[in-house]
Parts: C-alpha cells; sequence; structure tokens
C-alpha cells in the first residue's frame, strides 16, 4: 500500500509530536533537536520504554512485597535483591535494541507500508473492535509459536532464550524479570506486534496503546500471583512456564496451549498464597 504525501505527513505530523511531548520534558533542545526523525523516535521509544518498566515495576514490587506484605506472597518468597538487580541489568542491556523496533515499525508505518491508520474518517466502532480482535489473536498466535519454537530448538534455547529461564522458581521471579530476555529474544516475541500491522487495519493510537499494555502485561505475568481469571493466562501460568519448560507458552489467553496440548493448570493448591495461609 503506497502512502499519499498527505497520508505521510498526517502519520509523521502525530510521530514528531509524541517526539516532542516526551522529549521536550526530559532532555534539553540541543541534544535531541537535531537528530533526524527516525533517530528521535527510537530515543522516545528508548526512554519511555525505561519509564515504563521501573515505573511498572517499582509500583508492582511495593504494592505486593511491601504494602502487602505476606497477602500475595509469601515472606520467604520474596525475590532477592540481587536476583531483581541482575533482572534490571539484562532489561537495561537490552532496552536499546528492544526499542529498536517500533522505531523501524513506525518507519514503515509513516511510508504507508502497513494497514496502519491515523484518521478517523468513516470510523465504525463495530468495525474496529472487530479488527482489535483479530490483532490480538493473531499476536497471541504468532506469539505461542515464536515462544515455542524457543524452547524447541536447542540452538535457539542455548544461545537466546536460556537467558530469560535462568529465573525458575517462585522466589527469582519478580516483576522486573518481564523485560530479561536476549535483545534478540525479546525482539522475536515482539514481532508479531510489527506483523500484524501489516495484516489488520488498526488505528495508530491503538496499536500504541496495546504496546504500551505489553509492558505492563509482561510484568503482570512475572510477579507469581496466580488471578486465575478465565482465559486469562495470568501469573500462575506463567510460573509453571518457567518450570517445567514445556507448558503454557501462550500470552495474553490459555486459548493457544489448549488448542496445541501444552496447557497445564495452576494446581488448586498452588492457587494462591491466600489459601495456603488458611
Ligand atoms: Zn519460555
Ligand atoms: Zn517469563
Amino acid at each position: 500500500m503506497a502512502a499519499t504525501s498527505a497520508d505521510y505527513n498526517q502519520f509523521v505530523s502525530e510521530t514528531s509530536f509524541y517526539n516532542r511531548m516526551v522529549l521536550s520534558h526530559l532532555l534539553p533542545a540541543n541534544l535531541w533537536e537535531p537528530l533526524p526523525h527516525f533517530l528521535q523516535t527510537w530515543l522516545r521509544n528508548y526512554l519511555a520504554g525505561n519509564i515504563l518498566y521501573f515505573i511498572s515495576g517499582f509500583l508492582w514490587c511495593f504494592y505486593i512485597y511491601y504494602l502487602k506484605l505476606n497477602v500475595y506472597v509469601p515472606k520467604d518468597s520474596i525475590p532477592t535483591r540481587k536476583a531483581m538487580l541482575l533482572q534490571i541489568y539484562m532489561a537495561m542491556k537490552a532496552m536499546p535494541w528492544y526499542t529498536l523496533l517500533p522505531a523501524v515499525s513506525e518507519y514503515m508505518i509513516e511510508h504507508g507500508w502497513t494497514k496502519c491508520y491515523s484518521t478517523l474518517d468513516h470510523f465504525n466502532w463495530f468495525v474496529c473492535l472487530l479488527y482489535i480482535a483479530l490483532y490480538l489473536v493473531l499476536v497471541e498466535f504468532m506469539i505461542y509459536w515464536v515462544h515455542k519454537e524457543l524452547h524447541d530448538f536447542n540452538f535457539l534455547y542455548k544461545h537466546l532464550h536460556a537467558t530469560h529461564h535462568m529465573y525458575n522458581k517462585q522466589n527469582t521471579l519478580s516483576p522486573f524479570a518481564g523485560l530479561a530476555f536476549h535483545p534478540l529474544d525479546g525482539i522475536l516475541q515482539a514481532v508479531p506486534h510489527v506483523i500484524a500491522l501489516f495484516i489488520v487495519p488498526i488505528h495508530h493510537i491503538t496499536h500504541l496503546s496495546l504496546l504500551f499494555f505489553e509492558g505492563i502485561w509482561t510484568a503482570s505475568i512475572h510477579d507469581c500471583i496466580h488471578g486465575n481469571i478465565w482465559p486469562i493466562m495470568g501469573a500462575g501460568y506463567h510460573t509453571i512456564h518457567h518450570t517445567t519448560y514445556k507448558h503454557n507458552y501462550g500470552h495474553y489467553t490459555i486459548w493457544m496451549d489448549w488448542m496445541f496440548g501444552s496447557l497445564r493448570v495452576p494446581l488448586a493448591e498452588e492457587d494462591s498464597f491466600k489459601e495456603k495461609a488458611k
């Protein structure tokens, strides 16, 4: 799909606005204004990604390990500071690479290579929601298979995904593990969001919001708190993935694992600390 120059201008003025919104609040103008548009976009994603990672991680840890101590996580299962610092260190090493992906995808969006749109002409709620659902199903399907192949191919597992599976016990997993991946592993698991843009027409802001939600989601499935809300693949399921290595490859829901026979439901006794404490 070729972009008309009006579409291109519309996208670039929108993305320039986001760049300005983030960068002008965080950096002196002479540091970022001279940069080419692509690098500004990357820098905006990089800084926003870090802020999202630290705010969501710290708030979540503060809530579950301090404010609600012993409610969700027993005191002796709180990950050590060393484990969390190592997860932060790994996430920080990978962050410049992760954030290259949305910068590249924004470049493709601006040039009209995807089906992403930015206007609200002919907007229709029903069609819009249908496309969002389709987008999510596609992303879920692709993440399932990317994740499964990362386990099934020894080479990929050893060189990429093993880094994330260093954390294989309840008391080593924390919300900060959500982005503790080898950079290429993290990118591969996020690529479905970019591929989906070429298949499903979706509004640009919806796409950005879903990426934002992704940052929060990945922190939440590593907190080891089993919410048990069907059909959500919450942390209870993902903790099993980290301990058995061959179940629950899915991302948002249990459907793909159910369909492809790799689902393992957390046992009632694993349900929550609260239950155990009774
Ligand atoms: Zn895995
Ligand atoms: Zn994980």
